[in-house]
């Protein structure tokens, strides 16, 4: 079980909550990058180890979007990484 911080509710069970996936890097333009960058961007999920940045949906309880950090070895919620926010 994972307990996750929400701001207005406190410290709540997981189940919750309904996962809404990572935090991405903003559309690129097509035209400005190339199609390598485009093709990237379109077909590769990062799926990093250790800190990701993540929102959630407290769905069961005040309605409200969050972000967490999440680290995907141990899910535990981290504080976030020095230089992220
Ligand atoms: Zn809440």
């Amino acid at each position: 079980m994972m307990l996750i911080p929400c701001p207005f509710c406190g410290k709540r069970n997981e189940s919750e909550f309904i996962f809404g996936g990572p935090v991405v890097a903003a559309r690129p333009d097509p035209n400005a990058v190339s199609d390598a960058e485009w093709v990237e961007y379109l077909t590769i999920a990062p799926n990093p180890l250790g800190p990701v940045q993540e929102k959630w949906w407290h769905a069961r309880g005040c309605g409200e979007w969050l972000t967490i950090w999440r680290d995907t070895r141990t899910h535990d919620i981290v504080e976030a990484p020095n230089g992220s926010e």
